[in-house]
């Protein structure tokens, strides 16, 4: 089940999912799991967090996108990505945020 990465709240259905993109830094790209959700440990919040790795020739892929993190609303996107910016030992750019 989906959750979202800032408040680890399930979605529920009807609800719009918002994904917040990421690039990684050079050689700490996930690649064995594309297409999978995986558990990334974020060392401002000192807690495993999920992301979507995009598959490998997705569309996501070929714009450089390396990791979605689901959120569930604006408010937690803003978090999100205050968050993210602060992991700059594995994130390289936080992006904008997408309606999935
Ligand atoms: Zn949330």
């Amino acid at each position: 089940m989906l959750k979202c990465s800032w408040c680890m709240k399930k979605f529920k259905s009807g609800k719009p999912i918002y994904g917040q993109n990421v690039k990684f830094v050079e050689g700490k790209k996930i690649t064995n799991s594309s297409g999978r959700i995986v558990h990334i440990h974020l060392e401002s919040r000192n807690t495993s967090v999920p992301m979507l790795v995009p598959g490998k020739d997705s569309e996501a892929d070929k714009q450089g996108i390396d990791g979605i993190f689901p959120i569930c609303s604006e408010k937690c996107g803003e978090k999100m990505r205050n968050a993210l910016s602060k992991e700059i030992s594995t994130i390289q750019a936080v992006n904008n945020t997408i309606q999935l």
